[in-house]
């Protein structure tokens, strides 16, 4: 179908890093044909980065489970136990020291501590263990947690969001991961994730949070049912709020996986609407540096494709996820193979800190990186046969 007038010229303002409203993006995200809006995603991408427009990043991370227990019960969730039942489980702090000294033997830079709503975990918690984990790896970025985690840990401790942000900040927390954010307006939140804060309180904690000068990065959960209209809605809910802060920076979209859930998976997104959405985004939202292409739920190819419809990372190796993989997420991977599919698609692969820093950049097919110890679901317990590495289990807590 042809665009209207209008909307090519709106395109092509998006194209040129100019400012759609969310009315053009939710028209273009709708009508436009699929390659007019990857072409239009990726000239805007290549004029962010010009200069560095032909490298495309991946992060070596781990994300350390501590807890399913939760009690937030979110139908999408096949990851946690209700706090209560024999299935909860929890890791104490050496084995979660050791899982973080695997990840530095592995040349991993990053942890995403990742867990359930534990009725018993307040500020004090999160203050333990992350001021253990840096005095042990002060070099390892805790980019954890999200605003739900904070409304959580601040109603157990009995103080304000602002006060808990700040003290597990000044444990070692460094920057938040923006979990939770799952969709923001309100009907499709409360359609999948009932008992947690609402949109604008996420967005209000995360604002909280920039001020403070803890960056974040932002997710969004597709295909659980939710509209276009709500899609762009998500979208805007950001833009505004980084308008104000310039904290966010990195976007995230990725999609509902359907096992083992109470949505039983009679809604997903598909593939087509997952590239639309990684284009509108780079798009629509002009004030957020990064777009990251989800490949763990979507599978590498679409991860690849991602990397030409506005996408400038393929996010993480993940050492360990147990999360969406509880839910069906079944790509895994290697450091290799994502610097292979970086490379066969076209972009110079380039292995980033979690500031989207490049650490090293893999311009020449000859220096890569030879250790294939570093690959995805090393230590799983979503994934059969994801176990501990056996090199590396045996290493100690330091
Ligand atoms: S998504 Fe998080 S908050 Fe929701 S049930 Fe799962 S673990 Fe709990």
């Amino acid at each position: 179908m042809a665009l209207s007038a209008q909307l090519k010229s709106a395109l092509d303002r998006a194209a040129d890093g100019g400012r759609i409203s969310p009315e053009e993006a939710l028209e273009l995200y709708r009508s436009a044909p699929l390659h007019a809006l990857g072409r239009a995603a990726d000239a805007a991408r290549r004029k962010r980065y010009a200069g560095t427009e032909h490298i495309a990043t991946y992060i070596i991370e781990r994300n350390i489970n501590y807890t399913n227990a939760c009690v937030t019960a979110c139908k999408f969730c096949a990851f946690y136990a209700a706090p209560k039942s024999e299935d909860v489980w929890t890791r104490d702090l050496d084995d979660i020291l050791r899982r973080c000294a695997e990840t530095v033997e592995l040349g991993g830079t990053q942890i995403m501590f990742q867990g359930g709503h534990h009725p018993d975990y307040g500020v004090e918690y999160y203050e333990q263990h992350f001021s253990a984990i840096k005095a042990a790896f002060p070099h390892l970025v805790i980019h954890s947690l999200g605003a739900s985690e904070i409304e959580h840990m601040a109603r157990i401790s009995g103080v304000s969001a602002e006060e808990a942000i700040r003290r597990i900040h000044a444990a070692g927390l460094d920057s938040f991961a923006g979990a939770g954010a799952e969709l923001l307006p309100e009907r499709p939140r409360k359609a999948i994730a009932p008992l947690k804060e609402s949109g604008e309180r996420w967005l209000e904690i995360m604002e909280t949070a920039h001020g403070l000068g803890v960056e974040s990065t932002s997710t969004m959960l597709m295909g659980t049912g939710e509209t276009n209209a709500e899609r762009i809605e998500h979208l805007r809910m950001i833009r505004d709020v980084q308008d104000r802060t310039g904290g966010f920076r990195a976007f995230i979209p990725y999609t509902y996986q359907p096992e083992n859930n109470h949505l039983k998976g009679r809604t997903q997104a598909t593939i087509f609407e997952y590239l639309r959405l990684i284009a509108i985004a780079r798009l629509f939202l002009d004030n957020v540096a990064h777009i990251q292409g989800s490949w763990l739920t979507t599978g590498k190819d679409v991860g690849q494709l991602t990397l030409h419809y506005g996408a400038d990372d393929l996010g993480s190796v993940m050492l360990e996820e147990n999360v969406v993989s509880s839910a069906g997420a079944k790509h895994r991977s290697n450091r290799l193979e994502l610097i292979s599919l970086i490379r066969s698609a076209g972009r110079v692969p380039a292995q980033r800190a979690t500031t989207y820093e490049h650490l090293v950049v893999h311009e020449d097919p000859a220096n890569d990186p030879v250790d294939d110890r570093v690959v995805s679901h090393l230590s799983s317990t979503a994934i059969e046969g994801g176990t501990a590495h056996p090199e590396l289990k045996l290493l100690d807590a330091r």
